[in-house]
């Protein structure tokens, strides 16, 4: 398969088709509430936490929790839908974005943005590293102040 497949290219009813195909294919019941929550979390531009999907989810889902939420979207991650966004923090932050991409965080708003750096994709493993561990992932994660914060700050 190509590996960038799940870009951000696809229409929003191409990545509901693929939700529904990994949900089945693990054996997870498509609810309308798991698919709002997959929505909510595909159209947020925001590496959402479980409260901000929360806070949208119950004006449709009224007797929803924010522990489903949670463990909905923890699920998620667990068969491969959605990833948590390393060095994050608390409360956890997921991301709809399976292509390979880099993160800036907003070390004072928290905002993180995703962006693509062919140099960063091609960065190499140290030896030592390589050699005791099996690499899977790599994920170059920037902090600092955002155009906003950082704007405020020189006030
Ligand atoms: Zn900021
Ligand atoms: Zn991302």
């Amino acid at each position: 398969m190509n590996k960038r497949d799940y870009g951000e290219h696809k229409s929003l009813q191409e990545k509901v088709r693929f939700f529904k195909k990994v949900c089945y294919k693990h054996g997870l019941k498509i609810t309308p509430q798991r698919v709002a929550i997959y929505k909510e979390l595909i159209s947020s531009q925001k590496h959402p936490s479980a409260i901000m999907i929360f806070r949208k989810i119950r004006n449709y889902f009224p007797n929803i929790s924010l522990g489903t939420v949670n463990s909905t979207l923890l699920t998620y991650a667990k068969i491969g839908i959605a990833k948590v966004v390393e060095s994050s923090g608390d409360p956890k932050r997921f991301d709809p974005q399976l292509e390979p991409h880099h993160h800036f965080r907003c070390m004072k708003c928290g905002k993180i943005v995703d962006f693509h750096h062919d140099a960063y994709d091609a960065i190499t493993i140290p030896a030592a590293i390589n050699k005791k561990f099996v690499i899977l992932e790599k994920i170059v994660h920037l902090a600092g102040l955002c155009d906003k914060c950082r704007t405020k700050a020189k006030r």
